[in-house]
C-alpha cells in the first residue's frame, strides 16, 4: 500500500497527449503502473507492474473520459496486458458525436483495432473491464494506446480500381528481409488483406541523418510495439538511405498482405511506405527516390494496383506526413511509377498512321513527311506513306511536315497492348 502512495505522489498525471513525435496519429496513453487522478478505478488497485484487480475482487473496471484535441473520425485502440488463464481484460469504447449523443460502447477485439465512426466526434470515453475467475489471480494492465485522427471522407468511400494485369513482369527489388534485419516476432496474429493501394509516409523522427540501417528499424519497431502497443511495426516497407555513402536499403516491415497501422481508420487493403526522413525540412536523397520508385512499380504490378492510388498520408488523415518536400512529388511518383512499369513490361501499345495529301485523298501517299510527337519521337514516312510508334500508354499529340504543304496537327490516345491509328492529310 505504501509503495502505491508513494507512486500516486509523484506521478499524479499519466495520460500524456502526444502529437506526432512520430508519424503518428494524436494519441492519449495510459501507462498502468501510474495513478492518474482523471481515471475512474472501481475494485483494481495499481502496482509497479500495472493496474490489476483489487484484492479477492474478482470483477474491476476503469474508465475515463477525454476530451479530443481534433474532431475525429477514425481511433485505433491497443493495450498492453498480462492475462493469465481464468482471467480476461475487456476493453470498449464510445465516442461523443457531433449531436451530442454517446455512440453504444464497442467492444474492442482481443489485440485492439479500428474504428470508423459515421461522423466526427468531439470527445471519447473508455472502460477497461477486468475479469477473474479466482481471487488473487488477475490480468494486468500495463498500457493502454488511444490514438485517433480525422480520415477524409472522400477517402473512406472511394473505390480503388484495380489497373491492368497482374503480370507485367517488372523484377520485385532487392528487399531487406525480416529476419535479416532483426525483427520481433509479431504479438498477435496478423488479418490479411488485399492491397489496393499504397500510402507513402516519412518518419519525421528518426531524420534521414540518424538513420543506422537494421539498428533503425529495429527502434521504430520497438517503438510500435512497446509504445504504441502495436502488435508489429506499423509500415509494411521502409526505405533508409545513409546520407554519408549514399547507400540505400528497402527493408520488410509487416507483410504486405496483412493489415499494417500506419493511416488511422484506413488501413484496411493499404500497404504503408514509409522513406526514412524529415521531409518537412530535409529533401529527398535521389536514391530513396529511385528505391521508392522501384518499390512501388514493383507492388502495383504485382498486385494491380493503379498508380493513381498512391497517396500521402496528409490525402487520407489530418497530418504533415509525408512532409512538404516528399508531398510535393506525389504527382511524378505516380508518373514515374507508371512510366517505369511499362518500361519493365511488354505494355506497349503501336501508333500507326498515313500521312497523305487533303485534296487528293488517302491513296495520295506523301513519302518523306516528318511526323513529330510531343515526347520529341520522329519518324519519317516511306514510299507507302506509313509512320508508326512504339509507345507507352497515353495521349500524344502529333505534328507533320513536308516541304510545299502546311503543316498538319492531330492528337491520339495510345491504348496497352493494342494498335491505333491517327492519319493525317496535309493541305498545300
Ligand atoms: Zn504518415
Amino acid at each position: 500500500m505504501k509503495k502505491i502512495m508513494f507512486v500516486c505522489a509523484i506521478l499524479a498525471m499519466c495520460v500524456v497527449n502526444i502529437h506526432a513525435t512520430e508519424d503518428v496519429d494524436y494519441i492519449d496513453v495510459v501507462e498502468g503502473n501510474r495513478v492518474n487522478n482523471n481515471i475512474l478505478y472501481e475494485n483494481v488497485q495499481v502496482s509497479s507492474y500495472g493496474i490489476r484487480l483489487a484484492e479477492n475482487a474478482l470483477e474491476g473496471s476503469i474508465s475515463q473520459t477525454i476530451k479530443s484535441q481534433i474532431a475525429f473520425n477514425a481511433a485505433t485502440i491497443a493495450w498492453i496486458a498480462d492475462v493469465p488463464d481464468r482471467t480476461g481484460i475487456q476493453v470498449e469504447f464510445s465516442s461523443l458525436l457531433r449531436s451530442g449523443e454517446w455512440s453504444l460502447w464497442q467492444n474492442l477485439p482481443q489485440g485492439g483495432g479500428d474504428i470508423v465512426l459515421s461522423d466526427t466526434a468531439l470527445a471519447y470515453r473508455y472502460r477497461v473491464l477486468f475479469h477473474s475467475t479466482q481471487a488473487g489471480i488477475s490480468p494486468v494492465l500495463e498500457k493502454l494506446v488511444i490514438s485517433y485522427n480525422e480520415i477524409f471522407p472522400e477517402m473512406l468511400y472511394k473505390e480503388f480500381k484495380p489497373w491492368g494485369n497482374a503480370t507485367r513482369g517488372v523484377v520485385k527489388p532487392s528487399i531487406v528481409s525480416r529476419s535479416e534485419w532483426g525483427a520481433r516476432p509479431p504479438k498477435s496474429g496478423y488479418t490479411y488483406h488485399t492491397p489496393q493501394k499504397i500510402t507513402i509516409h516519412h518518419t519525421w523522427r528518426p531524420t534521414s541523418t540518424d538513420y543506422q540501417g537494421s539498428a533503425t528499424i529495429r527502434s521504430i519497431q520497438n517503438y510500435h510495439m512497446d509504445s504504441n502497443g502495436w502488435s508489429d511495426i506499423g509500415y509494411h516497407f521502409l526505405i533508409g538511405t545513409y546520407r554519408s555513402s549514399g547507400e540505400t536499403k528497402i527493408y520488410q516491415g509487416r507483410p504486405e498482405n496483412v493489415v499494417g497501422a500506419h493511416t488511422g481508420g484506413a488501413n484496411t487493403n493499404n500497404v504503408g511506405v514509409n522513406v526514412i526522413g524529415d521531409y518537412t525540412t530535409e529533401t529527398l536523397h535521389n536514391n530513396s527516390y529511385q528505391a521508392l520508385i522501384k518499390l512501388l512499380g514493383w507492388l502495383c504490378s504485382h498486385y494491380s494496383i493503379n498508380p493513381d492510388n498512391i497517396y500521402g498520408h496528409c490525402d487520407l488523415n489530418s497530418t504533415a506526413c509525408p512532409g512538404t518536400n516528399l508531398y510535393s512529388l506525389r504527382a511524378k511518383i505516380r508518373e514515374d511509377v507508371r512510366n517505369y512499369i511499362n518500361g519493365g513490361g511488354g505494355s506497349k501499345g503501336t501508333l500507326i498512321g498515313v500521312i497523305y495529301d487533303a485534296a487528293q485523298g488517302t491513296q495520295a501517299k506523301i513519302s518523306g513527311a516528318t511526323v513529330k510527337l510531343n515526347t520529341g519521337n520522329t519518324a519519317t514516312t516511306g514510299s507507302d506513306g506509313l509512320y508508326s510508334f512504339e509507345l507507352t500508354p497515353g495521349t500524344y499529340k502529333i505534328e507533320v511536315k513536308k516541304t510545299g504543304y502546311q503543316t498538319g496537327n492531330a492528337s491520339e490516345t495510345v491504348i496497352e497492348g493494342q494498335t491505333v491509328w491517327e492519319s493525317v492529310g496535309l493541305k498545300k
